[in-house]
């Protein structure tokens, strides 16, 4: 059973402010949840959520998550701006990229952020474009497969990111000669991961590494960053992580392997972006067309530009028919948007009540990879953002695109005015 954070009565209040379609956060519900995952992982001094700037691209949110002591985890120069403006500097930064232009490397230094190397040869290139910080992170991908028990979970042999085991080790050799003085690790080997199972299993795959690194190397990590992946139960049946028995077996596993090894002032990081803020979004959007041909169709005015999720993943986003919560689900219904593709569908074959034209529909678990994964095809334009706050209040912290928006990197194209 999911449950929306909004009631019909609060969206047609709010709808007087702000029309459909629109993507709507809780705030309550976000800061509750980093709490929870502060607690979950209170045992280590110097602990550290960055939040995945990329899940939820928004200041106020970022602002947020700032106040509940979450950094920033960037990976463009859109990000590490966004992030300096909201006044996120320095350590508070992960700059965790792939492929990274040279300008971005030296964004990422001016305002302090910790450079997570992903390649062996980015060392070179960061030493050429701004010189080898003090403070520094490496990427690393095991390869092959990443099982969980006897579950394959994902391919990291076939994924582009981190560095081989040889790399990395030669890679904090070098970066020692440099003169680095502070090193870290970090991985993500699965995402959308709904077990509790994924940081345990890592932690441990990293912490022997470590442990090797410092054999090695002489390079006594000071944090390892368990990156991202952390899932959501998008589907109602299903049973989402404990993040505090998640944070427990991180911990047995740290006592394990790195305190043994006189590694236990290790800092964990954390990078997670759909665990901190999926389940605190709805894209809300309004019935506006029913069309009965081959199957029964329930045109919307939201669209794929506005949650791309289902149309690129098939992925399940659970809808509530507002007002309609405790109605029979009787009847069988494909929900689309207004693309001229075939895939611009919310839900296909999907068992709701009886939707009625001007019905408000909740599309839930939008809080993260939601607005941001927008875009503009078909001249679709991309929705406000709105926050609930803790007292009841709405506000709008991005307004919605307009046709003007949309033609302005058009150079003296026209002067639109509608
Ligand atoms: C996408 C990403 C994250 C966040 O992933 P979630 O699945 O949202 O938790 C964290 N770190 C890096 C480097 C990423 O690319």
């Amino acid at each position: 059973m999911k449950t929306p954070f909004v009631s019909k009565d609060q969206v047609e209040e709010i709808v007087k402010t702000y029309p459909t379609p629109f993507h709507i956060y809780y705030e309550k519900g976000i800061r509750e949840n980093a709490k929870k995952m502060y607690k979950a992982f209170s045992w280590n001094k110097g602990f550290k959520e960055y939040f995945a700037v990329k899940a939820t691209p928004n200041p106020t949110i970022l602002k947020i998550l700032h106040e509940c002591g979450c950094g920033t985890d960037c990976s463009s120069m859109a990000e590490l701006v966004m992030s300096e403006k909201c006044g996120i500097t320095g350590n508070d930064v992960m700059f965790s990229s792939n492929d990274t232009p040279a300008e971005e490397f030296a964004y990422a230094a001016k305002i302090g952020a910790t450079i997570n190397l992903d390649d062996i040869t980015h060392i070179d290139m960061l030493k050429e474009t701004c010189g080898i910080p003090k403070r520094i992170s490496c990427r690393f991908n095991p390869g092959g497969k990443f099982a969980i028990a006897n579950t394959i979970m994902d391919n990291p042999g076939d994924a582009k990111y981190g560095m081989t085991p040889d790399q990395i080790i030669e890679a904090y050799k070098r970066l020692k000669e440099e003169g680095a003085e502070e090193f870290g690790m970090h991985a993500f080997l699965a995402s959308n991961t709904v077990t509790n199972d994924y940081y345990p299993t890592l932690a441990k795959i990293l912490f022997e590494m470590a442990v090797k690194i410092k054999e090695e190397t002489g390079v006594k990590l000071s944090f390892i960053n368990l990156s991202g992946g952390i899932g959501i139960p998008y589907k109602p049946d299903q049973e989402g992580n404990d993040i505090e028995k998640i944070g427990e077996e991180v911990h047995k596993v740290f006592d394990e392997i790195l305190v043994p090894a006189g590694m236990g002032d290790v800092a964990i990081y954390t990078e997670s972006g759909r665990f901190m803020l999926a389940p605190y979004g709805h894209l809300v959007t309004k019935a506006i067309h029913e069309k009965h041909i081959y199957k029964e169709y329930i045109g919307v005015d939201a669209c794929a530009a506005n949650l791309m999720r289902p149309a690129m993943y098939d992925a399940y986003h659970h809808i509530t028919v507002l007002g309609k919560e405790d109605q029979p689900l009787d009847h069988k219904y494909d929900i689309t948007g207004s693309l001229c593709e075939n895939n611009d569908k919310f839900a296909k074959d999907r068992m709701l009540p009886k939707i009625d034209m001007g019905d408000y529909l909740v599309i839930h678990d939008t809080g993260a990879h939601g607005f941001a994964m927008g875009y503009n095809y078909n001249g679709r334009l991309w929705s406000a953002e709105l926050l609930l706050r803790e007292d009841g209040s709405v506000v709008q912290i991005r307004r919605p695109e307009t046709i003007e928006d949309y033609f302005a990197t058009l150079d003296g194209f026209w002067d639109i005015k509608l």
